[in-house]
C-alpha cells in the first residue's frame, strides 16, 4: 500500500464526510483558522487540548504590540488592562457559561485557581472536614484536594465510576454527608468526555449542606453551561482548550455572587486588594470577583481567547454543540465499522447527548502508533494506559478531518496485525 492509499479514507466515510460538511452550516468558519506555514496536518484532532488559532488572533497580537504596548506604555493599565481580566471574564460567562456579570474573573492556570477556589471553599464551609473528588477526574484536581486536605488537616473522600463514563448521582450520594465541606467533578470527563449531569449532580451536592467546584475545561465553548441556573457556587476552567486562547492561556473562574462577600482566596496579592494603589497597610480583600485575582494580569495572553469569543458570540453555543455532537457520532460511527474489527473499544459514552466534543478509543497499541500517526499529519493524543483522544473542536474540525484520522488509525493497525 503506498503513503497515499493509507491516509485517503475509504470511499464510503470519504463521501459521507464530503456530505457531512457540504450541509454543515458553520463549515465557513473553518476558515477564520491558521494553518502553519508548511500546512503538514491532514486532521487536526486535538483541539481540546490545545485549540488553532484564529487568523484574527494574529492581527489581534501584532495591533497589540504595536499600538496599544508600544504606543500607550504604562498608560495602558488605566485605560483598560488592569480591568481585562473582569471584562473577558464577563464575556466568557455571558457568551459560554450562562452566567451574569461580576461573577467570573480570568487569572492564573486553571490548578492555581483551583487551589485559590478549594481553600476558599473550605472556609466558607466551617466545621465540615471531608473534600469529595473521583478517582478518573484530571490529575491536578485530585492533586490540589490532596494538597488543601493535608494542608488544613480534611480527609480526601474519593468517588470510584465507571472509567468509560463518568460520575453519575448513583456514583456521588453514598459519598456526601454533614462532614462534605466541598465536591470538585469535571463537567466534561478528560478521558471518556462522559458529561456530567450537572444539574442534578449539584442538586445533590446542595442537599447535604456542601458546595460544589465544577472544573469546565474540557466543558467551556463545547457544551452549553447555565452555571446560574444550576445554582453552582464556584467553577474554573481552560481558556486554551476551546477557547484558543493559545498556549499558556490563563484561566477564569466563577464565584456565585451568593459567596462573594464571604470568600476569601489564600493569595493575598495587591491586585486582589480593594484600592490598590494605596499601597496601604494590611490585606481587604476588593469587593466583588476582583478578589479572587492576586498579581498582575497577563494582557497578552488574554487577546487570543477575544477572537473566539467574537466567533462564539456570532454563532452562538446551541450551533456549536449541535455540529459537535454529530462530529462525534460520525467519529464513533467510523470507529465501529473501520475499528472494532481491529480490536478497538470505544471508552465513552455511546450517546453523544451523554458527552462532550472528544471520544477515547482504546487499543493496546496505541501508545506505539500515536508518533506515526503524528509524522502523517494526523494529530489526535495518547492518554495512558492505551487511550487514543479525538478532540472535535467544533468550529474549526472537518467532518473529512474526522475520516481521513479515522482511516490513518485504520491502517497503521491493520499494517501491524
Ligand atoms: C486541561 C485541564 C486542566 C489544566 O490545568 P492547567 O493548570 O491549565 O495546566 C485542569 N483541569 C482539567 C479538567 C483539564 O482538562
Amino acid at each position: 500500500m503506498t503513503g497515499d492509499q493509507a491516509l485517503r479514507a475509504t470511499p464510503a466515510p470519504a463521501a459521507r464526510a464530503a456530505e457531512l460538511d457540504a450541509a454543515d452550516p458553520l463549515r465557513a468558519h473553518r476558515e477564520k483558522f491558521l494553518t502553519g506555514p508548511d500546512d503538514d496536518v491532514l486532521a487536526y484532532l486535538d483541539g481540546n487540548s490545545l485549540g488553532r488559532p484564529l487568523a484574527a488572533s494574529a492581527a489581534r497580537l501584532d495591533d497589540f504590540v504595536r499600538t496599544q504596548w508600544a504606543g500607550r506604555l504604562i498608560r495602558g493599565w488605566d485605560e483598560g488592562w488592569l480591568d481585562l481580566p473582569l471584562h473577558v471574564g464577563d464575556r466568557i460567562g455571558r457568551t459560554c457559561l450562562g452566567a451574569a456579570a461580576g461573577q467570573t474573573v480570568v487569572g492564573d492556570s486553571t490548578t492555581v485557581l483551583l487551589y485559590k477556589l478549594v481553600r476558599a471553599a473550605v472556609d466558607l464551609r466551617p466545621g465540615r472536614d471531608e473534600l469529595v473528588v473521583d478517582t478518573d477526574n484530571f490529575p491536578t484536581d485530585r492533586y490540589v484536594v490532596e494538597g488543601v486536605a493535608a494542608e488544613r488537616g480534611l480527609t480526601v473522600r474519593w468517588v470510584e465510576s465507571d472509567p468509560a463514563a463518568g460520575v453519575e448521582p448513583a456514583d456521588l450520594a453514598p459519598a456526601m454527608s454533614e462532614r462534605t465541606a466541598l465536591v470538585v467533578l469535571s463537567h466534561v470527563a478528560y478521558r471518556s468526555g462522559h458529561l456530567a449531569p450537572a444539574r442534578e449532580l449539584t442538586r445533590l451536592v446542595h442537599d447535604a449542606g456542601a458546595l460544589v467546584l465544577w472544573d469546565l475545561s474540557h466543558a467551556v465553548a463545547s457544551v452549553p453551561v447555565e452555571l446560574d441556573a444550576w445554582e453552582v457556587d464556584l467553577a474554573v476552567g481552560c481558556t486554551y482548550k476551546y477557547l484558543n486562547g493559545g498556549p499558556g492561556a490563563p484561566a477564569f473562574a466563577y464565584v456565585a455572587a451568593r459567596h462573594l462577600d464571604a470568600f476569601r482566596q489564600p493569595v493575598q496579592g495587591w491586585l486582589g486588594r480593594a484600592d490598590p494603589f494605596a499601597m496601604a497597610a494590611g490585606y481587604t480583600p476588593a469587593p466583588g470577583i476582583r478578589r479572587v485575582l492576586s498579581g498582575t494580569p497577563p494582557v497578552l495572553s488574554m487577546l487570543a481567547l477575544q477572537d473566539m469569543l467574537d466567533l462564539l458570540e456570532e454563532v452562538g453555543m446551541p450551533a456549536v454543540r449541535t455540529k459537535s455532537a454529530l462530529l462525534t457520532a460520525f467519529a464513533a460511527d467510523l470507529a465501529r465499522e473501520q475499528l472494532a474489527p481491529l480490536g478497538v473499544v470505544l471508552a465513552s459514552p455511546a450517546d453523544p447527548a451523554r458527552r462532550g466534543a472528544h471520544l477515547t478509543l482504546e487499543h493496546p497499541a496505541f501508545r506505539a502508533l500515536t508518533p506515526r500517526l503524528w509524522a502523517q499529519g494526523v494529530i489526535p493524543d495518547f492518554r495512558s494506559p492505551q487511550g487514543l483522544r479525538l478532540g472535535l473542536s467544533p468550529l474549526s474540525t472537518s467532518f473529512a478531518e474526522v475520516a481521513t484520522g479515522v482511516a490513518a488509525v485504520r491502517d497503521l493497525l491493520a499494517e501491524q496485525a
